[in-house]
């Protein structure tokens, strides 16, 4: 404990976190009212889906990294080296168990006033529950989003996860609504906008001078960018064969360049559907690229085609059209004020889609206090809700 300030351990898992987290620790610096410890479950781990978000968004160092799993992915030997709390890979049930057990000792150790979690990942989910069970108040960030389909693990973490926070952050008005409906507490539910605006903001300057473009041969507007990696998407080779049609037609007008998810690169290669990624002209896999080089290719795309949730916000945020490759979205206010467009996942709907996009990009409005400070409100409300009755005023 350092002095009277109060301590927030906060959560971050998986790639998405780590863009949503970084205004909230650049926030708590700004105020010295709160003491922040990160935490990082290593759901993703390594360079290009962690490192350099660190590196890009300025991100201080975790104080805590929950050990590395303990089993490896099928017909790998596990090392004898792995330490017993380490939390395992696998299945749902494996990550949110093992990150359950590794993340109660350092709940236990540090003896928080407070978890703050994000998102909507596995991690986001299993630290919520073990705040709630060890009464630690739990504040949730990007709270009260609902696409309805509980064929989505994410759609479950959310629902869970607000079900048992005592602070919910929500970044538009339909989630709002969505905690009222679900009976949670008016008093406990905050609009503040949202962080990923927060740090798309901070770092467009910075994209601007990226030189991505030009290391993949592509010319501004004349271009699409792709994301996938949806298990509904990606894990069933029908659905993605379906996707890949689509992409095969839409490559032969416009070039796609695709930065692949680790979870979508694993299923072409399973499923051998990486022959037609490889074999279509137009389409170019690359690695996925750390934050600041992918702003600047979406930023000058001309139609960003996704089934990612922060891609549906940042391209409402740059104005640049998205077509969402799924059947609904947990965020309307990016169809509704946005550039974003629901496709779905018939070949022929994206396809025509693709055709409809227009040739000028549409006239930007930016959601409701979309506006680079929301990670400040939440900073301000957490002081505010959190404060000791002897703690700084
Ligand atoms: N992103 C990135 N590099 C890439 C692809 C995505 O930096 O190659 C960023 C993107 O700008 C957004 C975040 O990763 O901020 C979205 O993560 P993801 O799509 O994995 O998760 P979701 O938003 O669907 O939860």
């Amino acid at each position: 404990m350092s002095g009277n300030r109060v301590r927030i351990l906060n959560v971050v898992g998986a790639r998405p976190n780590f863009v949503k987290i970084a205004p909230v620790m650049a926030a708590y610096r700004r105020t010295g009212a709160i003491e922040p410890v990160l935490v990082h479950t290593g759901q993703h781990r390594g360079g290009a889906m962690s490192d350099v978000f660190f590196r890009d968004l300025g991100i201080p160092e975790p104080d805590v990294t929950l050990p590395p799993p303990v089993t490896a992915p099928a017909g790998a030997v596990p090392s004898a080296a792995v330490p017993s709390a380490a939390v395992p890979a696998g299945g749902h049930a494996a990550r949110t168990a093992g990150v359950m057990v590794a993340f109660e000792r350092v709940a236990l150790e540090h003896r928080p006033d407070a978890v703050l979690v994000v998102g909507d990942v596995d991690s986001t989910l299993a630290c919520g529950l073990v705040a709630a069970k060890l009464r630690i108040p739990l504040a949730h960030v990007e709270a009260g989003l609902r696409s309805g389909d509980r064929t989505m693990p994410e759609e479950i973490n959310r629902v869970v996860t607000d079900a048992l926070s005592d602070l919910l952050f929500c970044t538009e008005q339909a989630a709002v609504d969505n905690l009222a409906r679900e009976g949670i507490g008016a008093d406990r539910v905050f609009l503040v906008g949202n962080v990923m605006a927060d740090t798309l903001l901070g770092h467009r300057e910075r994209a601007g001078a990226s030189r991505v473009l030009e290391t993949l041969g592509l010319t501004p507007r004349a271009y699409a960018v792709l994301t996938l990696h949806r298990p509904s998407n990606v894990d069933d080779p029908a659905a993605l064969g379906r996707i890949l049609d689509a992409l095969e037609r839409i490559s032969a007008d416009l070039p796609v360049v695709a930065p692949l998810h680790p979870r979508f690169r694993a299923a072409l290669t399973a499923s051998g559907l990486d022959r037609r990624l490889k074999a279509a002209d137009g389409l170019l896999p690359i690695d996925p690229l750390g934050y600041v080089d992918f702003l600047k290719l979406m930023n000058d795309a001309k139609v960003v085609l996704t089934d990612s949730g922060g891609v549906q916000e940042e391209t409402t945020i740059l104005g640049v059209p998205c077509l969402t490759l799924r059947e609904n979205t947990e965020r309307p206010v990016t169809i509704h004020v946005g550039t974003n467009r629901l496709a779905g996942t018939d070949a022929v709907r994206i396809v025509a889609a693709f055709r409809d996009v227009p040739a000028e990009p549409p006239a930007r409005r930016t959601p409701f206090l979309w506006d680079g400070r929301s990670a400040d409100r939440i900073v301000a409300i957490l002081a505010e809700k959190l404060r000791r009755p002897d703690g700084p005023p």
